[in-house]
């Protein structure tokens, strides 16, 4: 198959880590006689300071006559004097508008070889294996009027949904909950925001659709506290956009670090996929950065764009092996520095591991 691929790669560590997953990407290319053609592009601070704009024309056109999008991370110290409307981030909001995709799709996995990593204890995050769906082009990121006013000291943001709006990511949500344990939660805050009794009428109105899946409803703020006390309760978790930006971060806690955390968007002209985490300025340039965020991010390219569900689960499934052999980056290592690997060496790990596993297939099927 043919996929043509826009990368991204942005500031601080988004090259590091965008690296390694284009390596995998070309290895499975390579492997199974796909043609995966990447076309780089800038977004972010490079971008301003290459172009005075943190999304050029280009970049826009670049992502638009791809099949899929893969971004580092965006943000960069030296432009936090700018209004949000010309900083780094700019560029990330304006492209996710341009490719149109609303629902962010954030997997949490609780790593049994990662069990020691997490402040939570190992029973509580045992078996956990979240799927967040986040509405990503609405509520208060994109909401009219916003404004500072910075003679009278006002600031304006606003939530505002539509039915439609919570419709369509609702129902991804249903049918991802129907592929896996038929469990979905969603998160609001209907006791006070009126978007939220919209959002939860809405989803309510959806049940019968999808008799199969057991729906609960969690407010924001005790869903936070439920999140760490009983994860594993929860399969798929549907939220609004600032809701969901909150609560997948702090699942962070469960897979150990921000680090390990991969996200598609889909919905849209072209799904865009970037790891969760952003560009950690503190680590940039240092070989700190765990690249397995983006890595599996790869894999969700070949699963939503690729329609490669096998190789994404040799990804994947190479990412535990080299997790179960202990390999560490310096966020996972617990304070076991001596034992820490690089980005890149981590990388060149789970390629190995990949390329090991297709070789077996290979030999198992005569290839
Ligand atoms: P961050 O995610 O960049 O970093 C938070 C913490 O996690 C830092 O201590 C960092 O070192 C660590 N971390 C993050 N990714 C890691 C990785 N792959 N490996 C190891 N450690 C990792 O969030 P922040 O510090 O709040 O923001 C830094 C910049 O990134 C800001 O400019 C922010 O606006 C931007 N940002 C961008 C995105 C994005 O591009 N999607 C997302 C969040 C933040």
């Amino acid at each position: 198959m043919k996929l043509k691929i826009a990368i991204l790669a942005g500031d601080g560590i988004g090259p590091e880590v965008t690296r390694e997953a284009q390596t995998i990407l070309t290895a499975v290319a390579e492997a199974g006689g796909h043609e995966f053609v990447f076309t780089e592009a800038q977004i972010g601070g490079v971008a301003i300071t290459a172009h005075g704009t943190p999304l050029p024309q280009a970049t826009i056109d670049a992502c638009l006559d791809s099949d899929a999008v893969l971004l580092g991370a965006v943000g960069d110290n030296k432009f936090n004097a700018l209004p949000p409307d010309k900083r780094p981030e700019a560029g990330l909001l304006q492209i996710r508008q341009v490719l149109g995709g609303f629902a962010n799709l954030r997997p949490a996995v609780a790593y049994p070889a990662l069990a020691d990593n997490s402040p939570l204890r190992p029973e509580v995050t045992k078996g956990c294996d979240i799927l967040f769906v986040r509405e990503l082009l609405g509520g208060l990121y994109f909401g009219q009027p916003r404004s500072w006013n910075k003679t009278t000291n006002e600031a304006i943001n606003t939530m505002r949904y539509t039915r439609d709006e919570v419709v369509r990511v609702a129902r991804v949500a249903f049918e991802l909950a129907d592929k896996r344990r038929k469990k979905l939660t969603s998160v609001d805050k209907a006791n006070v925001l009126e978007c939220s009794q919209l959002w939860r009428a809405t989803v309510d109105s959806l049940k019968p659709e999808y008799p199969d899946i057991t729906v609960e409803h969690q407010l924001v703020d005790s869903m936070a506290m439920h999140l760490m006390n009983v994860p594993h309760n929860f399969d798929v978790v549907l939220t609004e956009n600032l809701f969901g930006d909150i609560l997948s971060d702090e699942s962070g806690i469960i897979t150990g670090s921000l680090g390990m955390l991969p996200s598609a968007t889909i919905g849209g002209k072209v799904n865009l996929y970037e790891p969760v985490h952003g560009s950690a300025p503190d680590i940039a340039g240092t070989g700190k950065a765990n690249p397995l965020g983006a890595i599996l991010t790869a894999a969700l390219v070949l699963r939503h764009s690729g329609g490669l569900e096998e190789e994404a689960r040799a990804v994947e499934a190479a990412v535990t092996q080299v997790l179960n052999a202990g390999h560490r980056t310096a966020d996972i290592a617990r304070g076991n520095t001596a034992a820490t690997v690089t980005t890149e060496q981590m990388g060149k790990l789970v390629h190995s591991a990949l390329a090991e596993s297709i070789d077996r297939q290979q030999s198992l099927h005569g290839v």
